[in-house]
């Protein structure tokens, strides 16, 4: 076990981005609660999410994670959680073809829900009230009582994550996510596109390697690998509460694992080395994510992989770069030498979201050719540094909704009024996130 670690060493060290609970009794007898509850995903499966991205750390795979910036208790509905494992499953069909390798797939998904701010504070007119912190906190609407932190809402994002994982394991093992299923969907994306000349010939490709294999007898009927697949769940471990309450000693192993979900990040804001999120992530045997934007330097970056993954276990630790488009060749070049210069096994994931947003006609929101900008400078100083670009990060959804611009259909300033339905950042609609996987997949295939 870590050294001088347990479940609760986190309370010890100063702490960024906790809520106000008016009621710490309250708070304790939630907490209290949460323990006894039974673990949303087992230490088994959090080692076997490890043992993948440890095959992607040494260039063998590729990581593909997406979903809400934020889940929340009002979409709790089946037709969200469907249509978006849809669209990922059609991204990772996709960029296996282009990568020629596994994809790893782990969904924003069942307890993502707790939100960094960069203000306690939000204004409308003259109206300044505590931020909203995310719906397992406080509520996103805009009044006094909303705003203040409620510890039921922690049993709420409990039994939601629940319900979610319930229907996504239903899904990945049921025969839904089926190979020929997801490539008819594919095929349908791409009938339907503006581009879709341009997506034909890979989405040709992928059919006629799928003829070739049924021509010989590999089909879903007798091949589980074609009718199943791995999908993992994933959320930043920003409730420290909350994930203590979830931290379970696992019987095989003796570790404590973090059972909220199989994979969990460390934000951009919270990563401070000394602190208490990176003190609790450091105990659990979770895969570890780590948000590095532009204010973290190479040799804090080197103590921070010293504190999270001090054995250098491959798949243990996910450095996700979210730089900017206009940022990342500055800074990601330095952090990959440290890295190199130190032997360290990491994954270097791409979160091409959190650099690129900007205010446009009263509304946050990203521009799709700046993330796609941003992929590319991934791509190419990997490349250039001779070091695997090993997956991207982002926030999407299977809806058609008007949150970031440009894309094949060209969404402008204008239409954003029109369906703008995030909590909190604004996501990639369906047809952008497709698109992203096929652009990521042709550069993939040089
Ligand atoms: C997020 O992933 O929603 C987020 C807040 O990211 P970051 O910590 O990189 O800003
Ligand atoms: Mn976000």
């Amino acid at each position: 076990m870590a050294q001088n670690w347990t479940p609760t060493s986190w309370r010890n060290k100063p702490i960024q981005q906790v809520p106000d609970y008016p009621d710490a009794d309250a708070l304790k007898a939630t907490e209290l609660r949460l323990a006894k509850f039974p673990p949303l995903v087992f230490a088994g499966e959090a080692r076997r999410l490890k043992s993948a991205l440890g095959n992607v750390a040494e260039g063998r795979g590729f990581l593909l994670q997406g979903g809400d910036c934020a889940e929340s208790f009002a979409e709790h509905e089946a037709d969200n959680i469907r249509d978006f494992f849809r669209v990922f499953l059609q991204m990772a069909v996709v960029l296996t073809f282009g990568a020629q390798q596994p994809v790893v797939k782990i969904g924003r998904i069942a307890g993502q829900f707790a939100k960094p701010r960069s203000s306690n504070v939000e204004r409308q007119g003259d109206v300044e009230l505590p931020s909203y912190r995310g719906d397992i906190i406080n509520g996103i609407e805009f009044n006094e009582k909303s705003r203040i932190p409620d510890p039921e809402r922690q049993i709420m994002a409990y039994r939601q994550s629940a319900a979610t994982l319930n229907l996504l394991r239903a899904f990945a093992q049921g025969g839904y996510a089926n190979l020929d299923n997801v490539h008819q969907w594919m095929l349908g994306f791409v009938k339907d596109s503006p581009q879709a000349e341009r997506y034909d010939k890979l989405a040709n490709r992928i059919s006629e390697t799928m003829d070739f294999m049924k021509a010989i007898g590999i089909t879903p009927e007798n091949h589980p690998g074609l009718r199943e697949t791995d999908f993992f769940t994933s959320h930043e471990a920003l409730l420290l509460g909350y994930e203590e309450a979830m931290t379970r000693n696992d019987s095989t192993s003796g570790d404590f694992y973090a059972t909220s979900g199989h994979m969990l990040w460390i934000g951009d804001r919270t990563r401070q080395p000394d602190h208490a999120h990176v003190e609790f992530c450091r105990g659990v045997k979770n895969p570890i994510g780590l948000k590095c934007g532009p204010s973290l330097q190479p040799d804090e970056l080197i103590r921070l992989i010293d504190i999270l993954n001090p054995a250098n276990e491959a798949g243990r630790l996910t450095l996700i770069a979210r730089f900017g488009h206009d940022k990342v060749a500055d800074h990601l070049p330095k952090l990959i030498r440290a890295v190199e210069r130190e032997g360290r096994k990491v994954v270097w994931s791409c979160d091409p979201m959190h650099g690129n947003t900007i205010s446009l006609a009263g509304y946050k929101t990203r521009p799709f050719e700046r993330i796609l900008s941003e992929v590319d400078s991934f791509f190419q100083i990997h490349r250039a540094e001779g070091t695997h670009p090993g997956g991207i990060h982002i926030e999407m959804t299977g809806k058609n909704v008007t949150e970031c611009t440009g894309g094949a259909r060209a969404l402008s300033g204008d239409d954003l009024s029109e369906r703008y339905h995030t909590h909190c950042d604004p996501r990639l609609n369906a047809d952008q996130a497709l698109e992203l996987a096929f652009l990521v997949a042709e550069r993939m295939k040089g």
